[in-house]
């Protein structure tokens, strides 16, 4: 049984993220200022004598003695990464910091959550590891990929400079049951729009592409990553490499759903990247074989039924 500290537990990938390592044995402490995130996430997990919430923000040290850290506390959808871009950028940066010396202190493994954000809007597909990325760093998104890209930084230089063992993931898009119904996210707007009888709001033609990951199978990706030997940090994306276009996303959620929503086009939000796709062969070399298991189609009816009995 380890210790383990989860920053950002009480959200979407958090939640489902602490249930796993309960599951497993484990004790969690999960850390979170519920900007994003909500007890309702955890709810289930309280009765646990082996959880533990704690209420802190991760721009500020936190003390505690653990084996591992996973860092995932930083908003993630374009909507609330903007809301307070300054205070996005804070808590990738100096959440890093803070987690970083942690880990130093107790000699933790500790996992950075990063994104494929930081690869921009890519020129090159699909997207390998060895890729850097093409990315504006004055524009409305820069405040989440350039403090993600200096949070892997960070970790690579506390590994580096002082031996911090740590593992870096690139998260490709990722959904599930718990997303936030606020977010603004591309499946949460629209399932909740198909749920509703509201219009489908595709920003754009809709041609723009996005390969989307069930939870399930990114939890899977961490946990391995997590166990790969001491010398191997990553980064490793982590992504489902079947690639849809945003309108062919709102056709099926329509089929699903049997809504009668209508498709509409609005203007496309600036830096949107314009196709996404993970190059995974390095996850599969690196974590056991490891792939996707739960496709678009299977995850969808899964995540529509959530916010059926939600609504
Ligand atoms: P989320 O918004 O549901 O979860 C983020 C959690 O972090 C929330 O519970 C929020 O309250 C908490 N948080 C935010 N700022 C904090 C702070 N300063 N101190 C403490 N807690 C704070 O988003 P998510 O989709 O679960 O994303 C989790 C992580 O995975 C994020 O780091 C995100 O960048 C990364 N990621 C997610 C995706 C995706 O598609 N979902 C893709 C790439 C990377
Ligand atoms: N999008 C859309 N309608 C929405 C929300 C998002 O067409 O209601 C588009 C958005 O412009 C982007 C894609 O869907 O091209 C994915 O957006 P999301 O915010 O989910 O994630 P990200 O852009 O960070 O990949």
């Amino acid at each position: 049984m380890k210790r383990i500290l989860v920053t950002g537990g009480a959200g979407f990938i958090g939640s489902h993220l602490c249930e796993r390592l309960l599951n497993d044995g484990h004790e969690v402490i999960c850390l979170d200022n519920y900007f994003t995130g909500s007890r309702h996430n955890i709810v289930h997990l309280l009765h646990n004598p082996r959880f533990e919430l704690v209420r802190h923000d991760v721009i500020t040290p936190f003390m505690a003695e653990v084996d591992e850290i996973y860092n995932l506390a930083c908003p993630a959808s374009p909507v609330h990464y903007q809301f307070n871009a300054i205070k996005t950028i804070k808590t990738s940066v100096m959440g890093a910091i803070n987690m970083l010396g942690l880990a130093k202190r107790t000699r933790a493994t500790i996992l950075q959550a990063s994104t494929s954000e930081v690869y921009g809007d890519p020129h090159v597909h699909p997207q390998p590891e060895s890729y850097w990325g093409n990315v504006n760093p004055i524009g409305i998104r820069s405040c989440y990929d350039e403090g993600k890209r200096c949070a892997e930084t960070l970790f690579m230089d506390y590994h580096r400079q002082n031996h911090v063992k740590i593992k870096i993931i690139r998260i490709f898009n990722t959904y599930g049951p718990r997303m936030h119904p606020q977010d603004g996210r591309v499946v949460s707007n629209f399932i909740i729009q198909a749920l509703k009888g509201n219009d489908i709001t595709i920003y754009g033609d809709g041609s723009q592409t996005r390969s989307f990951q069930y939870v399930d199978d990114l939890v899977e990706a961490m946990i391995r990553m997590m166990a790969t030997p001491e010398s191997f940090t990553g980064p490793v994306n982590t992504g489902n490499p079947n690639e849809f276009t945003i309108l062919r996303l709102a056709q099926m959620v329509i089929e699903l759903t049997g809504s009668a929503s209508k498709i509409v086009h609005l203007p496309l939000p600036s830096d949107d990247p314009k196709q996404r796709q993970p190059d995974i062969s390095l996850a599969k070399a690196a974590l056991g074989g490891w792939e996707p298991k739960i496709q678009l189609e299977e995850g969808l009816k899964e995540t529509i039924e959530y916010f059926r009995t939600k609504s």
